[in-house]
C-alpha cells in the first residue's frame, strides 16, 4: 500500500498532522512520541505506509535503522541512559514505527524486557522448544529458506 488517507503517521509524512521531527532522510523520519515512557522517547517511521519494517524493501529497512542508530547515539548522548530500548510496531497504527526508548537499570522498560525473558506462561512449550533437537530442527528449516 503507497499510503493511506486515514493513517496517522501517513498524515504527518505528508505534512497534514503536526510533529515534531528531529532527523530524517528520504525514505525514513525520526519524531517524538506523543505519549512518551521516558524524556526523548523518539519514534523511526518509513515515509512508505507499510505495517511491518520486514515488509520494507532493503534499502528501506537499511535507510530506517541507519536513521535509528544515528538518533538512538543522540539520545545516549542527550540523557544519558543505559541503553536504548527498540522494538518495532505495527499493529495498533498499521505503519512501521521502531521504538527508541531510553530506558535506565530497573525502569519499567527495563522490567518489560526482563520479564519477557523470564517468561512462564506456556513454560512446556518453551522448554519443548529449547529442547536441542527442536532447535537444530528450527535451525536447519530457516537455513534451508532461500531470501526472497
Ligand atoms: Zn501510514
Amino acid at each position: 500500500m503507497a499510503d493511506s488517507t486515514d493513517c496517522v503517521f501517513c498524515r504527518i509524512v505528508r505534512g497534514e498532522a503536526p510533529a515534531l521531527v528531529v532527523a530524517e532522510t528520504r525514505l525514513s523520519l525520526a519524531l517524538l512520541d506523543l505519549q512518551p515512557l521516558a524524556a526523548g522517547h523518539c519514534l523511526v517511521i518509513s515515509r512508505r505506509h507499510e505495517a511491518w519494517w520486514h515488509d520494507l524493501t532493503a534499502e528501506e529497512t537499511t535507510d530506517l535503522f541507519g536513521l535509528a542508530r544515528r538518533v538512538a547515539r543522540r539520545i545516549k548522548r542527550a540523557y544519558r541512559p543505559d541503553f536504548v530500548a527498540t522494538y518495532a510496531r505495527g499493529r495498533r497504527i498499521p505503519h512501521v514505527h521502531l521504538f527508541l526508548v531510553p530506558s535506565f537499570a530497573g525502569d519499567p522498560v527495563d522490567r518489560h524486557f526482563n520479564a519477557l525473558e523470564g517468561w512462564q506462561e506456556g513454560a512446556g512449550t518453551l522448554a519443548a522448544l529449547a529442547e536441542p533437537a527442536r532447535r537444530a530442527e528450527v535451525a536447519a528449516r530457516l537455513a534451508a529458506i532461500d531470501d526472497d
